[in-house]
């Protein structure tokens, strides 16, 4: 038994002076001067009582793995003697001395492969992750500890003579299992880090989990290592994992990555879309570029759409295709955190015409497009307050404005945070008598927040009615 709980003195939807009633894990009554409970209260002294954020993409193992890695990226390194520096002073992840690289980019000293990186660092095996999630890059130490050369794998990346060049492209799980711990990490400080951004709920993006991956996620649910409700992109077609009970844990559309440096091929996305859908199943569809989108667009005019299609990130879209997005249905997963973290290096290198059509977002909501907003972390910032002010001021690091009228009013920026978990982009849940108590009570009214997103003002955050971060 939870029990009950009384958060007095809040605002809830823009009325001041309430008390939310709290019981058994659900929102039983929400008024003025109610009776005291048999249990806690809590004073939120004016503060706004909102449903809790849902993160719609981000990657659980890779973010946890992130926090025990060094920055090989801007603005924390920018050269190769940067680079060099930040690998000698790295400490080792696990006795075998491995040393985790994460955010890297070309700018840094190029496509790196491993006679580069043994130049930097050659004394303990190193691997570096491109920022974009899809390319680890490792020094020769690396390779001979993982034994990479004899493994039969299409990311593995080889040179004329057959040998490993050190790249491995979109196989974490393929390299992973050859790692000295070779299970995924624990996810309690992930977990925590959510808990005090007020994010209540998880998508996670990640396609095609390993068994092992997913047992681990789910076994973290159970446990409450990570309190968040978790929903799942990444369980393959065919296969239905049973939640143990009381675990809040779902499955969603399946995951499907179209790569970003070639063009999709689109008989096999075509085949792909319709196995999933026969299986009642929505797809959530990577998309970065502006063919793979025409390509994905064009499978689904074959194939059709069912609810619940999305477009994960939706990086460049055309303003041709925005009302094609609005008759088919389909719901956009976007990052406009983005902008905030990279918007300069977009500035500098992606072609000036796909500008207007970065990481929209009013377009599409003008539009009638679904549209919902996530961190895509570890490879976007985690923040949602973070993302909210990206979404709203669409400012580069130098404080240039990418994208002006591409920007969304605060409201609706964080009305893209509140859709529930199976419908990003529908509407935003309430704080009302009868919805499970997955809530964040703010140390200030909202409009204070809207006016200046800081996660620093989110106070006590409760899942289920269980208070999970208390600030
Ligand atoms: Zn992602």
């Amino acid at each position: 038994m939870i029990g009950e709980f009384v958060i007095r003195n809040a605002e809830v939807a823009g009325r001041p002076g309430l008390d939310v009633w709290i019981v058994d894990g659900r929102v039983a009554e929400i008024g003025v001067g109610l009776r005291p409970p048999r249990g806690d209260t809590l004073d939120a002294r004016g503060g706004a009582v909102l449903p809790g954020l849902v993160d719609h993409h981000l990657h659980l193992h890779a973010l946890a793995a992130s926090r025990m890695s060094v920055r090989c990226g801007p603005p924390d390194v920018r050269g190769p003697d940067d680079l060099a520096r930040a690998l000698s002073e790295a400490e080792s992840e696990d006795d075998g001395g491995w040393v985790r690289g994460v955010g890297y980019v070309e700018t840094v000293a190029g496509l790196l492969d491993a006679a580069m990186l043994d130049r930097l660092h050659s004394a303990r095996p190193v691997r570096v992750q491109h920022r974009s999630g899809a390319l680890w890059m490792l020094n020769s130490a690396a390779l001979r500890a993982t034994g990479l050369v004899d493994v039969r794998h299409p990311g593995v990346e080889r040179d004329s003579e057959g040998q490993p060049t050190g790249r491995v492209w979109r196989a974490d799980d393929a390299l992973r299992e050859r790692l000295p711990s070779g299970k995924p990490p624990g996810l309690a400080g992930v977990g925590r880090d959510l808990a005090r951004l007020g994010v209540t709920a998880v998508t996670d993006a990640t396609p095609d989990l390993a068994p092992g991956s997913l047992a681990a996620l789910m076994a973290d649910a159970a446990n409450g290592q990570l309190p968040q409700r978790l929903h799942l992109l990444g369980v393959p077609p065919g296969s239905t994992p049973v939640p143990e009970r009381g675990t809040r844990v779902t499955v969603g559309p399946y995951k499907i990555v179209l790569a970003d440096s070639e063009p999709p091929d689109l008989v096999g996305l075509m085949d792909t879309i319709t196995r999933v859908h026969s299986e009642g199943r929505a797809v959530a569809v990577h998309s970065v570029t502006r063919e793979s989108l025409m390509i994905l667009l064009a499978a689904f005019d074959e194939v059709g759409c069912v609810p619940g299609d999305r477009i994960e990130h939706a990086s460049i879209v055309p303003a041709e295709v925005v009302g094609v997005l609005r008759e088919r249905g389909l719901t956009i997963v976007t990052q406009p955190g983005f902008i905030a973290d990279r918007g300069d290096d977009y500035r500098a290198r992606v072609d000036e015409r796909d500008h207007p059509d970065l990481y929209r977002c009013r377009s599409l909501l003008d539009a009638g497009v679904a549209l919902a907003l996530s961190s895509d972390a570890p490879y976007g910032p985690l923040d949602p307050w973070t993302v909210i002010a990206a979404a709203v001021g669409r400012r580069t690091e130098s404080g240039v404005v990418l994208g002006e009228s591409e920007r969304i009013d605060p409201p609706r920026a964080l009305e893209a945070y509140l859709a529930p978990p199976d419908n990003p982009g529908g509407v935003p849940r309430r704080v009302r008598p009868g919805v499970s108590a997955d809530l964040v009570v703010l140390d200030v009214p909202l409009r204070e927040m809207l006016g200046s997103p800081d996660s620093a003002a989110v106070g006590t955050v409760l899942v289920d009615g269980r208070v999970v971060y208390a600030g």
